[in-house]
C-alpha cells in the first residue's frame, strides 16, 4: 500500500483484527451461523454500541480506583461491536446479496 498512515497504523491494527477475529470466532461457537435481516442485526448491533456507553458510563462516573477495569471493559465492548459488524457483513454477503 501507498498510504503513509496505513503503513503506520498496520501494526497495531493487525493485532487488533486478530483480537476481533477471536471474537468472531467465539461468537460463532456459541451463537452458531446466524442469518438475520439487517434490520434484526441493527439491533443487536446497537445492544453492544449501548453496552460501550455503559462501560463509558462506569468510567466516567465511577470510582477512580476502577478506572483501569473500566477502560478494558470500554476496550472488550468495542472489540465486540467490530466483530457483530463482521457478522451483520458476513451474513448480508449471504442473505441479502444472494
Ligand atoms: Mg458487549
Amino acid at each position: 500500500m501507498d498510504n503513509p498512515i496505513i503503513k503506520e497504523i498496520t501494526p497495531q491494527t493487525d493485532i487488533v483484527l486478530a483480537e476481533v477475529r477471536g471474537e468472531r470466532e467465539r461468537q460463532e461457537a456459541k451463537w452458531g451461523q446466524q442469518n438475520r435481516r439487517p434490520h434484526i442485526y441493527s439491533i443487536i448491533l446497537n445492544e453492544e454500541v449501548g453496552e460501550v456507553n455503559k462501560a463509558i458510563c462506569e468510567w466516567y462516573f465511577g470510582d477512580a480506583d476502577a478506572t483501569l477495569q473500566n477502560l478494558k471493559d470500554i476496550r472488550s465492548e468495542l472489540i465486540q461491536v467490530a466483530a457483530v459488524a463482521v457478522a451483520m457483513v458476513e451474513s448480508m454477503d449471504r442473505n441479502e446479496f444472494n
